[in-house]
């Protein structure tokens, strides 16, 4: 289907009605190349949400896709409140989800994957969760048996180090399905930083927040967009975000081979004064070079890192460029 085709031609843009009622809640969907699952993940949330609130609206977040993800939700969401937002390119599904937050207006706002994985019938319980008075209701793997034994570890590294001297806890196993009350979310939208993390913000922000532990579902058609590249730089997007034990390391790393090389140094000393010269110790030395030398260049290295952030941060380029922003049904619901 091409963009032009006769379904876009009663696509509207979205009109900045002020009076239009508020929809109790958002429902924000980042997609990347889903065009298999949009359909039945537009018509299930659209069946649940029916039963729930009385009021909501979709969105949904094409982030660049390559496919036909945007045709598709258009085409599928001609009777549902849908408004569908094209990002100019593939910006990452932290800043897809950024640019739904700041589309959405729901006195709630909820979360949620386009490939299906994650279990619509727990909306129900955080919505209970939210009449109790919780801000946040935030979705947790109850367990990783999914994974290999290796990205469990890696996970379990990555957010052991993450933690160490972070000023709030970033739970490992939480995921981006969550609902958030419209406060949360004005605090999200408020922050100032555009190369962000997710699950690091959410639990920054602070509110009322709690847990509710799911079983991922298989995902139905596609594959997972995370490869380990991509996993890398959204981690090292977190640590340079939360955590700055990396860079203040090194300065009691070079305490202790200071303190460890005058240690050494008096010995040889005291030894060759006792025993007079023997061996001509290369291989110490050449040990030393390069053992200092590794040293020096992680620690550069790590510098590097959080330079490269400030560096992004500082240019000031907006986290994600609309293409598209079109309403695919009436709203006055
Ligand atoms: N996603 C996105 N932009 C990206 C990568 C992923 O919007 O650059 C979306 C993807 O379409 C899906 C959600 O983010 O709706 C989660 O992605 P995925 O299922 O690949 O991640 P996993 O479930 O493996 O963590
Ligand atoms: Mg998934």
């Amino acid at each position: 289907m091409t963009r032009k085709s006769a379904n876009m031609a009663r696509i509207r843009p979205v009109p900045s009605v002020a009076s239009e009622p508020v929809p109790d809640l958002s429902f924000i969907v980042p997609a990347f190349n889903e065009e298999d699952n949009i359909a039945e993940t537009l018509r299930r949330i659209e069946a649940e949400a029916g039963q729930l609130v009385a009021r909501h609206e979709i969105i949904l977040i094409d982030d660049g896709s390559s496919d036909a993800t945007f045709e598709t939700a258009i085409q599928a969401g001609r009777a549902m409140p849908l408004r569908v937002i094209r990002l100019s390119r593939n910006f990452g599904k932290e800043q897809a989800i950024m640019a739904g937050l700041q589309a959405s207006k729901g006195a709630a706002v909820v979360i949620l994957d386009a490939d299906l994985q994650e279990p619509l019938c727990h909306l129900k319980t955080m919505l209970e969760h939210r009449a109790a008075g919780y801000e946040m209701i935030f979705a947790t793997r109850a367990h990783r048996a999914d994974e290999g034994l290796s990205k469990r570890l890696f996970t379990r590294l990555f957010y052991w180090l993450l933690n160490r001297g972070a000023e709030t806890e970033i739970p490992p196993d939480a995921r981006d399905f969550r609902l958030m009350d419209r406060k949360v979310v004005n605090a999200l939208c408020a922050l100032p930083e555009r190369n962000r993390f997710m699950k690091g913000l959410y639990g920054w922000v602070g509110f009322r927040s709690i847990a509710v532990p799911i079983e991922l579902e298989r995902r139905q058609n596609g594959t997972s967009k995370f490869g380990f590249r991509g996993l890398m730089r959204l981690g090292m997007t977190g640590m340079t975000s939360f955590t700055n034990w990396p860079l203040r390391v090194w300065t009691g790393i070079g305490f202790a081979i200071a303190a460890l090389a005058i240690l050494y140094g008096l010995w040889i000393t005291a030894r060759t004064l006792i025993f007079g010269v023997d061996v001509p110790g290369w291989s110490t030395l050449t040990v030393a070079i390069f053992l200092l030398g590794g040293v020096q260049l992680i620690s550069i290295g790590v510098l590097g890192e959080y330079l490269a952030r400030i560096f992004t941060e500082v240019k000031g380029r907006p986290g994600f460029i609309i293409a598209d922003d079109v309403v695919s049904a009436p709203r006055g619901l």
